[in-house]
């Protein structure tokens, strides 16, 4: 048996009985963790010197495009009008299905050196079958732990590999006997079904989407309440309009979710979906505030992502601690500041469940990852405390250290499933051929598109464009 001990760390559970653990030491066997506590009596144990370290829960991204990787910060300075034009409408054509390999590759083993042992992959361009295949085949060499999403997202191809609708639904049934008959592996499925936009009158496209995922008792995943409409700057309502269908439910996370009124945030809370937000692209390009503040309010399961590293990078503790301020920021004007004297709302405590133990929550999987917890998955990683950026660190408060100091590159070492694949700051794979590969890929799309230059496709600045493109785009709509 495989038998590793974490020795000597000081350790911050997440798990509301254990707590933290000033020095302890963490016995795992296989995949699982069996035992933490001071000075435990193992001798046949490989061991992992955990002393001048925190050693916490890996941390969990609840929203990312990983294909995206292969146009890092193209966005940088862009709107979301520009993003659909640029990547949805223009560079999601110019991948082909070794680019979407060599992006999933190198996008699970960057996920992972920053200490993100689960991601949430919104897989929404699947413009082929082997586009399908191959950015499974990158997730699963990775050895990262990822819900991978069937996206219905069509870009506007020339030529479709999917004639209609009811050929990409066949295909995700293949798909899910074929790559993910096992629910227990570290790959596992989901669907996001398209955006409302997408959907024309007759809801039945969408609802279809839904529908394949109770039928493969899969998650879901879906972009709602985003945005406003662009002409008329009228609410999507898209929480109410699933509401109407009778299609929410508790394996549904929803996404971004600024534009939600009232009676929709209790429709949330009632049918226990939970919440992801991308505090990064939603404060740039007018997504506005990541709801933190009315999620808490009404104790919805809430959870965050890195979107897009085509924009931002993929560190999680930046989106967190991004996550935190503005929370603390928009309650503090709520009251007038008013709580200035008596500390601030939200603590790094709540960060840091909102990346770990609630992202768990949120996303159905509470029982298997999220705290250090015998029985769990041994998904966890190390954080070097004695490094220039940590040295002279809170002991009684290292939550609000991690939040308000770390980033990934205080990630000492990483495991996942009970495997070490990152160690001493060395990852275990071999990057300089993901980064190889993942150059090239990057290369050759902006080579298709005309270079850089030429990303922002001149669509004009309407709704009913975009909705056009994308209908036309699709013969089965
Ligand atoms: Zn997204």
């Amino acid at each position: 048996m495989n038998r590793t001990l974490i020795k000597n760390g000081h350790v911050v559970s997440m798990d509301p009985q254990l707590g933290n653990l000033p020095r302890a030491d963490i016995l795992v066997e296989e995949d699982r963790i069996v035992e933490i506590g001071p000075d435990l009596a193992v001798t046949d144990a490989q061991v992992i010197d955990a002393e001048n370290c925190i050693v916490m829960p890996g941390l969990i991204d609840t929203h990312r495009h990983i294909w995206q990787g292969a146009l890092r910060a193209v966005c940088a300075d862009w709107s979301l009008l520009d993003y659909v034009r640029g990547i949805r409408m223009n560079a999601a054509l110019a991948f082909t299905a070794d680019d979407m390999y060599a992006a999933q590759y190198h996008g699970g083993l960057e996920a992972i050196d920053a200490g993100v042992t689960t991601v949430a992959d919104y897989c929404h361009n699947l413009n082929t079958p082997d586009h399908a295949y191959e950015s499974i085949r990158g997730l699963k060499e990775s050895g990262l732990r990822t819900i991978w999403s069937y996206g219905f997202n069509r870009p506007p191809l020339e030529e479709h590999a999917f004639s209609s609708l009811d050929e990409r639904l066949s295909f995700a049934r293949k798909l899910a006997k074929e790559e993910f008959s096992d629910s227990s592996a570290l790959v596992t499925m989901s669907v996001s079904p398209e955006e409302t936009l997408f959907w024309g009158d007759d809801p039945a496209r969408g609802v279809a989407q839904f529908e394949l995922a109770r039928e493969l008792n899969v998650p879901l995943f879906w972009h709602c309440n985003s945005s406003t409409e662009l002409n008329t700057g009228k609410r999507l309502r898209d929480v109410a309009r699933l509401n109407e269908l009778g299609l929410l439910g508790p394996d549904l996370v929803l996404v971004h979710l600024h534009s939600t009124d009232m009676d929709e945030w209790k429709m949330i809370a009632d049918c226990g979906a939970g919440v992801s937000f991308t505090p990064d692209t939603e404060l740039q390009m007018g997504m506005l505030w990541p709801s933190t503040v009315e999620a808490h309010t009404l104790g919805i399961p809430q959870s965050y992502g890195a979107d897009i590293t085509s924009n931002n990078s993929g560190d999680m503790f930046i989106a967190l601690r991004m996550a935190l301020q503005v929370a603390r920021c928009r309650k503090l004007e709520q009251i007038n500041g008013e709580q200035l004297k008596i500390g601030v709302p939200y603590t790094g405590e709540d960060a840091l469940a909102w990346g770990t133990i609630e992202a768990a929550r949120a996303i159905g999987l509470e029982d298997k990852i999220g705290s250090l917890t015998p029985g769990k998955q041994a998904d966890l990683l190390l954080l070097r405390t004695d490094s220039l950026s940590m040295v002279g660190w809170d002991r009684s408060n290292p939550a609000g250290t991690i939040m308000s100091q770390c980033t990934a590159r205080n990630v000492d070492t990483v495991m996942i499933a009970g495997k070490v694949v990152k160690q001493a700051g060395h990852m275990k794979a071999d990057t300089a051929h993901a980064c190889r590969l993942l150059e090239d890929a990057h290369e050759k799309v902006l080579s298709r598109i005309g270079g850089a230059e030429a990303l922002l496709l001149d669509l004009g600045e309407s709704d009913e464009k975009f909705a056009s493109i994308a209908a036309s785009a699709d013969p089965g709509a």
